[in-house]
């Protein structure tokens, strides 16, 4: 069977330009949107030709011109979003509804993978307020792309381990102290952390395939699925050392989520969320959706420890 034609949209991203990579190395011909709005961001222009000079085909379009993204999207049979949903940085969740236009307009996408790669966010209906945006946004798209009949499959990629594992699963703290750490109550709580390159391949593992069809897709790689004391654990047995440890129980931590601006509480909300509820851990896979390491079991997936080895 040819491998689909892919169009990444976000391809410049953190999380994109991983996706991008996948694309090609696995053989798709892969597109990448160019918005002419980046302009003279010389280091956003490198990039992109450099997935040109791997073989990548750049297509102009703008989220400000329906017909430009028409054109882009019926040069392909998948699409898959990266843009930017996480407030410290960027949010432009919602700008997805123009994608959505554009693909129901064409009418020849064979699959649809907006922007999610984090918590499911059809589970997040009781998330704190104002982090629960991100999850309100990520289901608007949704009903969007269900009521368009497009063919989905959605990506829950967990926590990325550059954010959580790099800081210890410590908010605002992405390189991994070799002194000292504080705890999220008693740190037993297990999440989930996954390789940003490996969601890239994982995700790219779905397109083609009949089984992630209009489904759910968990990345949950079994080694990966610690709590904050084991991620802690395997960094000290890494630098040969014990961290000193404090704790901040679930009370203190909502207090001071109260304080912060509106951009640092919602990341915070998500932390509460993954840290303290168990949000990732506290439910069992329902028998309609899938987990990726089990569906994809020839990926040789980073470890927790392999990943902090990078610090040492
Ligand atoms: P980035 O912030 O790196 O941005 C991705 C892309 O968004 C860029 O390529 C940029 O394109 C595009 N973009 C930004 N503004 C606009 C705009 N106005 N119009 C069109 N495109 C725009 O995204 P991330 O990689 O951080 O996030 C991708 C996804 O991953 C999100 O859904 C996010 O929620 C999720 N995520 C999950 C995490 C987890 O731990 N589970 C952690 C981080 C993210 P251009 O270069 O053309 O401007």
């Amino acid at each position: 069977m040819a491998k689909s034609r892919v169009l990444v949209v976000g391809g410049t991203g953190y999380l994109g330009r991983r996706i991008v990579k996948a694309s090609i190395a696995e053989g798709h011909p892969t597109f990448v949107l160019h918005r002419p709005e980046i302009g003279t961001d010389i280091e956003k222009v490198q990039l992109l030709l450099s997935f040109k000079e791997q073989g990548a085909r750049l297509v102009e379009g703008s989220f400000g011109n329906h017909r430009s993204l028409v054109d882009a999207v019926r040069q392909v049979d998948v699409v898959i979003c990266a843009i930017s949903g996480v407030h410290i940085r960027s949010h432009q969740i919602l700008l997805q509804l123009e994608l959505v236009d554009a693909i129901k307009e064409a009418g020849n996408i064979k699959r649809f993978l907006p922007s999610e790669f984090g918590t499911d966010p059809a589970r997040m209906g009781h998330a704190l307020a104002p982090g629960r945006v991100t999850f309100d946004d990520k289901m608007v798209v949704r009903k969007a792309i269900e009521e368009a009949n497009i063919p989905f499959t959605y990506i829950s990629a967990n926590c990325f381990m550059g954010y959580f594992v790099g800081g210890l699963c410590q908010p605002a703290k992405i390189i991994p102290s070799t002194e000292s750490v504080c705890l999220h109550g008693d740190g037993n709580v297990k999440a989930i952390y996954v390789d940003e390159d490996d969601i890239a391949l994982y995700t790219l593992k779905t397109i083609d395939d009949h089984r992630t069809l209009n489904k759910t897709i968990y990345i949950r790689p079994p080694q990966n699925i610690l709590s904050q004391r084991e991620v802690i654990m395997a960094w000290e047995q890494l630098i040969g050392k014990e961290l000193e440890k404090t704790s901040i129980s679930e009370e203190e931590f909502l207090s001071i989520i109260k304080e912060q601006e509106f951009a640092q509480q919602v990341g915070l909300g998500h932390y509460y969320h993954v840290c303290y509820e168990g949000c990732l851990t506290n439910f069992e896979i329902d028998e309609e959706e899938e987990e990726a390491s089990h569906l994809y079991p020839e990926v040789a997936y980073t470890r927790v420890k392999d990943y902090l080895r990078r610090y040492v």
